[in-house]
């Protein structure tokens, strides 16, 4: 197991740090309207989060959104314009890095390659001047806990992707850091690989309960891993949930765009204050006050049926992609393109250039401002 990568549990023997997670304002990270400056571009605007105790954060968001330089605030590489960051209660805003206690994975990874996997780890006590023993003991520790029991002594440039990404995450604990730090730590591997390890990362942190910030662009990879999914847009944090609450209660239109993948549909009321859809009133579905809003559907809340059939909107199959386990299908509803995922079994037959009937299912749509 240790070399290929796969996800698995972890060694009973390594001792448990579990982390409280009961939302304690004093313990863990606070960010008090951090605001970054470049010039006169704003990279990071207001931003306000609370990341309790042993919680593991993903920081996720289109390339330039600011996820990065947030990131390297919080690690003391950048200071904020202003804001305030705390980190167990303590004012660290203008702490330097080496003295916040932090464990840092960077995509580069910068291990020493001319040292050995045992060096590597070992690094940050021996600089320290830590006693020869101790230093052994926790290379040892840490290699069981990252499955690579035994590679002490290898040559850091003859490990696979997946095993130096895992010298590299163990040599960031290796003093058992307050708040571990990885920025798109695990871009540089294939797909398989990538998501073996985003497993194995959860597992690691659930197993020290230590405090964790990841910054990826991968929406599955954070849905993966975190407690919390922080979704960020030019410079703002556009909403902070569980994975599930971003998911299906999306704060916004971008947020509902950028998880996953969603039908947004202009939504109005008519005269009576029924909700209007694709000029189809759909019941069960609370009219907006505002007038003008759109709808967001999941491709798996769109159900198809027979054209015509009581509250269903007519459209027309534009394309079906056969997944194998899933199906989608993409009907034209008077110019405006749907897309409905289900199983096979679920789904009735239908082919391209066939008329269908279409059913949002009211009880999950969202209702967005336009
Ligand atoms: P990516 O996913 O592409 O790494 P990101 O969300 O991490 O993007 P940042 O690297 O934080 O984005 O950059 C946010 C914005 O700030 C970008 O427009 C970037 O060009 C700008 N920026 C970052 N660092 C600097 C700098 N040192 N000087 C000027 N502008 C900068």
């Amino acid at each position: 197991m240790p070399e290929s990568g796969r996800a698995g549990s972890l060694p009973s023997r390594i001792p448990l740090r579990r982390g409280k997670t009961n939302g304690d304002t004093m313990s863990g990270l606070t960010l008090n309207s951090v605001r970054k400056d470049f010039g006169s571009f704003t990279a990071v605007n207001d931003v306000q989060l609370n990341v309790p105790h042993g919680t593991f954060v993903c920081m996720l968001g289109p390339s330039g959104c600011g996820k990065t330089t947030l990131l390297r605030m919080i690690a003391g590489l950048d200071l904020p314009t202003s804001g305030e960051i705390r980190l167990d209660g303590e004012d660290i805003t203008a702490v330097p890095t080496h003295k916040r206690n932090l464990g840092m994975v960077f995509q580069s990874l910068a291990l020493f390659p001319h040292l050995t996997v045992g060096e590597n780890i070992a690094y940050p006590l021996r600089i320290r001047g830590a006693p020869r023993e101790e230093q052994k003991r926790r290379v040892e520790e840490l290699l069981a806990m990252i499955h690579l029991p035994g590679y002490a002594d290898r040559p850091v440039a003859k490990l696979s992707g997946g095993q130096r990404q895992r010298v590299a995450i163990a040599r960031a604990l290796t003093r058992s850091p307050k708040l571990f730090l990885l920025d798109e730590p695990l871009s540089a591997l294939d797909a398989k690989l990538r998501e073996a390890m985003q497993v194995e990362l959860r597992q690691l942190q659930q197993q020290l309960g230590i405090t964790t910030i990841v910054v990826t662009h991968d929406q599955r990879e954070a849905m993966t891993m975190a407690d919390t999914v922080v979704v960020m847009n030019q410079g703002e944090i556009r909403q902070a949930a569980s994975p599930i609450e971003i998911y299906r209660r999306p704060a916004d239109t971008f947020v509902a765009d950028f998880i996953g993948s969603t039908n947004l549909i202009d939504m109005d009321t008519d005269s009576t204050g029924r909700a209007i859809v694709l000029g189809q009133a759909i019941a069960g579905l609370s009219a907006p006050r505002s007038g003008k809003t759109i709808l967001s559907v999941r491709p798996e809340d769109v159900h198809l049926t027979a054209p015509g059939s009581e509250g269903a909107i007519t459209g027309t199959v534009t394309f079906v992609r056969d997944l194998g386990g899933t199906i989608e299908t993409f009907i034209d509803c008077s110019g405006k393109p749907l897309i409905a995922v289900s199983t096979p079994r679920a789904r009735p037959e239908v082919s391209v250039g066939q008329p269908v009937g279409v059913v949002l299912d009211p009880g999950v749509c969202v209702v967005l401002d336009r």
